[in-house]
């Protein structure tokens, strides 16, 4: 074993002074004893990981010092997490077991440190079995939520660090992060680490686009630091006129949450106007209440800007579930630029930037409902774990989603609240009420207006769902809920559905094929599938059952002979193959599908390429190829999917990076995209957008789908594009289309 270096010795005696410091002014340590306790724990683990070194080349122990200090100084834990932190690597990666740490320290410790253990466990597993085993871990971990934040602690010091780490290993972490820790840190309001964390996976992912906006950012400095001091001044006069003890300041929008806006309004940098918010946190005095005390500041910044009448967000009365409290506004500052306002007492700013934790410290003055939100969540947690009705994976799911749920709250007519994830529509809240409702739903009187079943809802809205007998659920309502109770009643109703329709569809089919003499056999089939552009024999069943296939025309379908080849299925080649041609369906073998008719046509060492269909990927796009350990496949994402997020965080193996992946050079070859379109209804307008593209020899239309309502439509366009350029001069052109208010590319990402 290699000893350590003196200056590798000094190292670790500034970064242990620093916890010391940190613990001191965190006032950890009431009695010597406590002091004692933290001092064996960074002993122990000093000596347990002696002569170790980080990839980075500094001593391990480090490591967890670094862990413990981000416990104690930016979250706020007491003694027993501290020493945890500090132990956290002992048990995995040394001699040590728990049963030396029961010894030495107590049993809580050792459970701790046992919780933190397997969590590692968790991510170094096989993932078939990290969705279960995760399940456990959580059980046991629900009743100490402190083992979570430490684990967080972790896995932001590792971020940190994470320059230190191979490509593709960069990709496995920070894919984990984004799928499950920044969800945790979110729902536990530890608002200033999840910013960072997701910061942090930006950098690492998408390093181009992260340095592009921080200079950006730095660029408009010092302008914006002169319009900030022009906003501040004023509202400075008034609160030292009334003597409010305060702090004033801006805060800029981290980058990954502008790059976030970018990407979800499909603006440029320069038109996210919101870039800064101003927080005023003040000092309260022990009468009248915080809360008249927050408005009273409310109203002397409104007395100089007029507030925006949609845009004020009360969490004071009604706090977030992780426990936010604040009031937001937003008001006209000069040049007529909106600017955020947000106002907190000390309290509540500690609560909001360290989150849970901070919780304790304040629990004995803090309104009872305060604290409702995250028991009610870790109860929730608890439940699900205890009744395993869904698989293990389908959990996994449920839970991230239950991360970052209950953030509205809706009302009935009669004013029951209903607490509904961010996001949902009216067609979730008809299934939150009743199976029934939601089955028959077609649309809702949203605070007494009619909305559509798709409408979003927001906190405070007062819903009554209208219903009809007729009414029945479609797959698209798959698209338009976000709960996974109505995606499951959704999807029950609809098997149920498809396999009544396979059935009928079958007989149907049999049926029309007797009147003209004919036996349903595999080559007949084959002919229908292909004339009907179905996949596989059950979608062809289900689409005559359903009535979306019409057996009037099968006479003449029979008497033809050639079968119809389908151009259209797009596919990517490796350099040097050979072009591929199109290909035909009609073929011997059983239930053709896409992947076998791609896989059969490229030869045995070459891997085959595929688009994500999730994503949908075009030349242009950055992508990130994920190996399919079925087919062998290489599916290619876009590299800000959600779905590659996922499959990287289990099995970052078969990732393959951007450079190994070719387009093809073949101007044939065209690849699915979708196009959402929005605007004022007039009678020629699907017609005017469908000579548009006609027009346009490089796009294809596959499939398009328009809702009218109140002289309003919106529509999606599945086309198939060459690449990126093509489809953003077809996105200009169809703007350009009378009525046509706007037009993007849809990402499902
Ligand atoms: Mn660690």
């Amino acid at each position: 074993m290699v000893e350590y270096s003196p200056a590798d010795e000094l190292l670790i005696e500034e970064k242990w002074r620093e916890l010391e410091e940190a613990c001191r002014k965190a006032k950890v340590c009431r009695r010597e004893d406590d002091w004692q306790f933290i001092k064996r724990a960074f002993f122990l683990a000093k000596e347990a990981h002696k002569g170790v070194r980080r990839r980075s080349g500094e001593p391990y122990i480090i490591h967890p010092i670094e862990v413990a200090l981000i416990a104690v100084r930016e979250i706020g834990l007491g003694k027993k997490s501290i020493v945890a932190a500090l132990l956290h690597d002992v048990v995995e990666d040394t001699e040590y077991t728990l049963e030396d740490i029961s010894r030495i320290f107590t049993p809580k410790i050792a459970s701790m440190v046992d919780g933190l253990t397997k969590m590692s466990g968790v991510f170094n597993a096989d993932s078939s079995e990290q969705a279960e085993y995760f399940r456990k871990v959580l059980l046991t971990l629900s009743d100490d939520v402190r083992v979570i934040i430490i684990k967080i602690a972790d896995r932001l010091h590792n971020m940190r660090t994470l320059g230190a780490m191979p490509p593709n290993k960069q990709i496995k972490i920070t894919s984990e992060t984004i799928y499950l820790f920044v969800p945790l840190a979110h729902r536990l309001g530890l608002h200033a680490i999840k910013s960072e964390l997701e910061d942090l996976c930006m950098r690492y992912r998408f390093p181009e686009e992260y340095e592009e906006i921080k200079r950006k950012i730095d660029e408009t400095e010092i302008e914006r630091q002169a319009y900030i001091e022009k906003f501040m001044t004023p509202i400075r006069e008034v609160l030292d006129r009334n003597k409010f003890q305060y702090e004033m300041t801006a805060r800029v929008k981290s980058v990954y949450s502008i790059w976030n806006k970018m990407r979800r309004k499909q603006i440029p940098f320069e038109e996210v106007y919101d870039l800064f918010a101003i927080r005023i946190v003040f000092k309260t005095l022990p009468f009248p209440s915080e809360k008249t005390q927050c408005w009273q500041i409310y109203s002397c910044v409104t007395d100089i800007y007029k507030p925006h009448p949609d845009r004020l967000r009360d969490w004071i009365s009604m706090p977030k579930s992780n426990g936010y409290e604040a009031l937001h506004s937003t008001v006209m500052g000069p040049d007529g630029i909106w600017v955020e306002v947000q106002v907190r007492t000390e309290r509540m700013d500690d609560i909001a930037e360290r989150g849970f934790a901070a919780h304790w410290k304040y629990k004995h003055q803090s309104i009872a409902q305060e604290e409702d939100g995250l028991d009610k969540w870790l109860r929730k947690v608890r439940d699900a774990l205890n009744s395993p009705t869904e698989s293990a994976q389908e959990f996994l799911d449920n839970f991230k989603l239950s991360l970052y749920k209950s953030d509205i709250v809706v009302f009935t007519p009669k004013g029951e609240a209903h607490s509904m994830p961010y996001g949902a529509t009216v067609l979730d809240f008809a299934y939150e009420i009743h199976t029934n409702i939601g089955n028959r739903a077609i649309g809702a009187k949203v605070n007494h207006r009619i909305q559509p079943i798709t409408a979003r809802l927001n906190s405070g809205d007062q819903v009554e769902i209208i219903t009809a007998e007729s009414a029945r659920p479609k797959a698209e309502w798959l698209d338009i809920v976000v709960t996974s109770k109505a995606r499951q009643t959704i999807q029950d109703y609809l098997k149920r559905e498809r396999y009544d329709n396979i059935e009928y569809g079958m007989s149907h089919l049999e049926e029309s094929l007797a009147e003209h003499n004919v036996t349903l056999n595999g080559r007949v089939l084959r002919k229908l599938m292909a004339a009907y552009e179905c996949r596989n024999k059950d979608e062809l069943y289900s689409k005559i059952g359903a009535g979306i296939i019409s057996l009037d025309n099968l006479g003449q379908l029979l008497k033809e002979n050639s079968s119809r080849k389908v151009l259209k299925f797009w596919k990517l080649l490796i350099p040097g193959s050979a072009a591929q041609e199109s290909v035909d369906i009609d073929r011997d073998d059983e239930a053709t599908t896409l992947d076998d008719t791609i896989g059969e046509e490229s030869s045995a060492d070459e891997p085959t390429f595929v688009m994500a269909t999730c994503c949908e990927p075009i030349p242009g796009d950055r992508v990130v190829g994920y190996r399919d350990p079925q087919s062998g496949h290489i599916v290619v994402h876009k590299s800000t999917c959600d779905m590659l997020t996922k499959l990287a965080a289990q099995h970052s193996e078969n990732i393959i990076k951007e450079e190994d992946i070719k387009w093809s050079q073949q101007k044939s070859v065209s690849y699915l995209a979708s196009v959402e379109v929005f605007g004022i209804d007039r009678p020629s307008i699907i017609l005017d957008l469908a000579k548009v593209i006609a027009a346009d020899f490089s796009i294809n239309m596959r499939a398009i789908s328009i809702q009218s309502h109140d002289g309003i439509f919106e529509g999606t366009i599945s086309l198939y594009v060459q690449d990126i350029d093509s489809l953003n001069m077809l996105l200009e052109k169809i703007r350009k289309i009378k009525g046509i208010e706007r037009a993007k590319r849809l990402v499902n990402e």
